[in-house]
């Protein structure tokens, strides 16, 4: 039988009940709202301006966790004593937990991870070369490394001393301090050595050399290494090290300066290391505002993850089971092992990770119709990995539901995307080693463009949608 023909307000009727429609955040949300995510995005701003490496967003976690009250879990007798309860682990992995009033093995957690692309320096990094000195330095994670050249650079981390003293290091963030530049060859000599080759291959590894110094110790002129000298003496007056001490320390290089605005109309934050303390810093503030959950609730910030997770401060480490270990103790409940399996089996969580935006000048690598789009919310992604879904979680139909129903019902706005087209590359998360665990996991972060780049993009609309869906996630009934 053949159907009758519409109208024009019937299909349009029809359209709206069955069509699945991806709208813009921005106009579709009311002034106030607009108002909370601008206003939101200025302390996130400030949060990615200062906090740069794994240790320092650790020690940002734990001093925002102390004003609040929240006690260690190594100091706590009973979780009742207090708002909420934190770990730190080596300096590299924190965690946050707010009590629920149920069960101690109901449990909702958000993984994020805090480490980001960046150079490493080297085991022996300094020497000199005519006449300047230099560091060397081992790229961390997914980085082009043309990026990193001909552009103002930091240094932060911890050096430990011959005795075992441990020197703090932050050089390059102050208006007043230097920076470290990696050199670049100027255009009129780089037509073979860089020109002719592919891009990946233009300036290779060994020659991401950061200039340190140009500048002979006061000496005989015909000392050697007279420039190495000085930069050595230099960081032992500042700091009382040696060039030995640099085997024990983890010094890493990265953008200097603060995050900014990016746009006419300021829609963007551009800044570095959104992949993924984006997500840290949402879960984080979307934790600190609950009151009296039903389930527990734990933020997970990990490192490692740009490496693929392993190390004992990355998702691949048992820390996570002593942190469950810890909640059943401090809601005085006995774990024994059937206990904490199941509280692991049936742990909801989110994989709070970035994804890529559909990049309009490559729109070539995505597929259009299943990838995050700028501006549109928080993308939930159901799988990840690459070609023929290899290496990713893939959450099962029934959590999506469960998912997709919590934000509806407390109006975030959100899309649901993959990463790229189905061949054209991909990549993973901490998603597959939590779920390794048993839990029930799906990924949800906001799109970037520019991902891995010393300067990510954020639209502002999805980067506070990111934070509305996690605070819905930990407190909606799912
Ligand atoms: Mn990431
Ligand atoms: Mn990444």
């Amino acid at each position: 039988m053949a159907d009758r023909k519409l109208s024009k307000s019937e299909v349009k009727k029809l359209r709206d009940k069955l069509e699945s429609k991806r709208k813009p955040v921005w106009q579709s949300i009311k002034a106030s709202e607009r108002k909370a995510a601008l206003r939101w995005c200025q302390e996130y701003r400030e949060f990615i301006s200062t906090v740069k490496t794994e240790r320092e967003a650790v020690d940002f976690i734990r001093k925002e966790a102390i004003k609040r009250g929240f006690r260690e879990a190594a100091s706590l007798q009973n979780s009742a004593k207090a708002p909420g309860i934190f770990w730190t682990f080596r300096g590299k992995l924190a965690a946050l937990a707010v009590p629920g009033s149920g069960n101690p093995g109901d449990i909702r957690l958000i993984a994020s991870h805090i480490d980001a692309p960046r150079l490493d320096l080297k085991i022996y990094p300094l020497y000199e070369e005519l006449g300047m000195a230099f560091f060397k330095t081992h790229y961390y994670g997914g980085i082009k490394k043309f990026h990193w050249v001909a552009m103002p650079l930091a240094m932060h981390g911890v050096v430990l001393t011959g005795s075992g003293r441990k020197v703090e290091i932050s050089i390059g963030e102050k208006p007043d301090d230097p920076v470290f530049m990696i050199n670049d060859l100027l255009p009129h000599l780089s037509r073979k050595v860089q020109g002719s080759k592919k891009v990946g291959e233009a300036v290779p590894a060994e020659k991401l050399n950061l200039l340190v110094g140009g500048l002979p110790v006061n000496g005989p002129e015909d000392t050697k290494d007279a420039v190495k000298l000085n930069i050595l003496r230099i960081l032992d007056r500042r700091y009382g090290i040696t060039e030995e001490d640099f085997i024990s320390a983890e010094l890493e290089i990265v953008p200097a300066g603060p995050a900014r605005d990016a746009g006419l109309d300021g829609a963007f934050v551009c800044g570095y290391g959104q992949d993924d303390r984006s997500c840290a810093f949402a879960s984080m503030q979307a934790l600190f505002g609950l009151e009296s959950p039903a389930s527990t609730c734990v933020a997970l910030f990990l490192d490692k993850e740009e490496i693929g997770s392993d190390g004992n401060t990355g998702a691949k480490s048992r820390f996570i089971e002593q942190i469950y270990l810890d909640l059943f103790r401090l809601a005085g409940t006995d774990a024994d092992p059937g206990a904490l399996l199941n509280a692991m089996t049936s742990t909801r969580a989110i994989s709070a990770d970035v994804t890529a935006a559909v990049d309009p000048d490559y729109q070539e690598v995505h597929d259009r119709r299943n990838n995050a789009l700028a501006g549109h919310g928080i993308c939930l992604k159901k799988y990840t990995g690459h070609g023929g879904k290899y290496a990713a979680n893939d959450a099962s139909a029934e959590y999506v539901s469960l998912i997709r129903r919590a934000w509806d019902a407390a109006g975030v706005r959100w899309q649901a995307g993959s990463m790229g087209k189905v061949d054209e590359g991909g990549g993973g998360t901490v998603a597959k080693y939590l779920a390794a665990l048993g839990m029930d996991i799906v990924d949800a972060g906001p799109p970037l463009l520019s991902m891995h780049a010393p300067y990510e993009i954020a639209h502002k609309a999805d980067l506070y949608m990111s934070y509305r869906a996690y605070q819905a996630f930990y407190s909606t009934d799912l």
